[in-house]
């Protein structure tokens, strides 16, 4: 999927449609104590067992992608998120 480097977009800190500049979303770190993370942790402690795998099922062929945007008029970035495809370019 081909996305233009200039869309016009809403921007909610000036609350009309704007120009923004566009860039994919870089991966954001791994939070240590997470929920999850908590909850893996307590299981493992002291006796018993590894906690089970979820179910495995088919893989999804395509990964969510981020985007994100810079508006120019205020300079704000803010994100658009959520939609599925294989490749992504911005030109
Ligand atoms: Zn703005």
């Amino acid at each position: 999927m081909k996305i233009p480097k200039e869309i016009r977009t809403f921007c909610p800190y000036c609350k009309k449609h704007t120009l923004h500049t566009v860039e994919k979303a870089k991966k954001r770190q791994r939070r240590t104590l997470a929920q999850g993370q908590r909850r893996f942790l307590r299981k493992m402690k002291g006796y018993g067992s590894f906690p089970k795998e979820n179910p495995k099922g088919r893989e999804k062929p395509t990964k969510k992608v981020d985007l994100r945007l810079k508006c120019k008029e205020c300079g704000k970035m803010h994100s658009k998120k959520g939609f599925r495809t294989k490749k992504i370019e911005i030109k």
